[in-house]
């Protein structure tokens, strides 16, 4: 998108890319690293052999985005550059911040997802100290796949989404846990995570195919207002609808996990283009996630890649679709 400097931003709509390392094993397979960084910009070198198999070509695909980061990286690097000035503004100001993790299986969503649990719990809590205000701060976790959600903090039970008054939509019922510290915090994301990966298998496994969904309450006692973090981890982009899938509830599965990540997508595009329409009603996904489209507060998208030859149409889209959300 156009930004202009200096000018105040009531949209912040920020886009990250992060690559991950190429793993020897992908090496040693014969793939070859396609993705090059730089300071704010994604290379993406797509070789393709011509059909007389003689000619070679390779299409260098250029993208800009508000920040990247390179196989190098740290969590920490990540977290400081992408999430936590918002962080801040979560307690300080009270807005609400999403995070979502967009990007194929296996380019590092929950990698780089669990290092921002930890990291915004401890800083979540060590702005509430600094600020000398006194603050409630509660926690949930919801985990939807296709229409199904489940409240992770209640051992996965299965738990309804119901539209309230205001259009909204609220998973009912749904357990909130009332936290104390950071430790206890990331404690229990981190069981409820565990659930999650227990069921893990393949690249079609459940973490794979759910949006996991933590929330992070943060009431400041003596104003009434409200800051909220959201950390959303979503389903792997690669889910496409596959004429050659022949299992019918599979490409349902596909059908539902992409018209998901498409409501996303159109969703965040017409916040950030500011217009006063938002079709969140498209999706079970952007119902639930319908707060972070409101003006004042702040949408972080990180796209992560793999750097390996065989993903290099996955990653093409994932940056691709990266670059309309921004
Ligand atoms: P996703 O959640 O997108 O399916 P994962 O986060 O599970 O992917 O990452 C897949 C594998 O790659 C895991 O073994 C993870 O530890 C590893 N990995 C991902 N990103 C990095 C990184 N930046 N540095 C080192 N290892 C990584
Ligand atoms: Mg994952």
């Amino acid at each position: 998108g156009v930004r202009e400097e200096g000018a105040p931003t009531k949209r912040s709509i920020h886009v990250c890319v992060r690559k991950r390392p190429i793993f020897p094993h992908e090496i040693n397979a014969g793939e070859y690293d396609v993705i090059t960084c730089r300071k704010a910009g994604v290379f993406v070198h797509d070789a393709r052999i011509h059909s007389d198999m003689r000619h070679l070509f390779i299409n260098h695909h250029s993208f800009d985005f508000d920040a990247v980061f390179d196989e190098s990286a740290e969590n920490s690097q990540v977290y400081q550059g992408a999430a936590a000035e918002a962080i801040a503004n979560t307690v300080h100001k009270s807005i609400t911040t999403t995070i979502l993790m967009y990007g194929q299986t296996g380019s590092g969503k929950t990698y780089t997802m669990t290092s921002i649990y930890e990291m915004a719990g401890r800083d979540l809590f060590d702005h509430m100290e600094s600020s000398g205000k006194k603050f409630d701060v509660s926690v949930s976790f919801v985990e939807l796949e296709g229409d199904i959600c489940r409240d992770m903090l209640n051992r996965g039970a299965q738990t309804q989404l119901l539209t309230g008054k205001d259009g909204a939509v609220h998973p009912y019922p749904l357990t909130e846990v009332d936290v104390k510290s950071a430790d206890e915090l990331v404690s229990y994301i981190r069981f409820a995570c565990s659930l999650r990966a227990t069921e893990a298998t393949g690249v079609h496994d459940k973490s794979s195919r759910s949006h996991a969904c933590v929330r992070i309450f943060i009431r400041k006692v003596d104003e009434e207002v409200e800051g909220v973090l959201q950390l959303v981890d979503l389903a792997g982009s690669e889910h496409r609808i596959d004429s050659s899938e022949h299992d019918a509830a599979r490409r349902k599965e596909c059908a539902q996990i992409n018209s998901s990540l498409s409501a996303l997508k159109e969703c965040i595009r017409a916040h950030a283009k500011g217009s006063s329409f938002i079709p969140f009603r498209k999706s079970k996904l952007t119902h639930l996630l319908k707060t972070c489209f409101m003006d004042g507060n702040a949408t972080i998208i990180i796209a992560t890649v793999s750097p390996s030859s065989k993903d290099t149409e996955h990653s093409l889209n994932t940056i691709r679709h990266a670059c309309i959300m921004d």
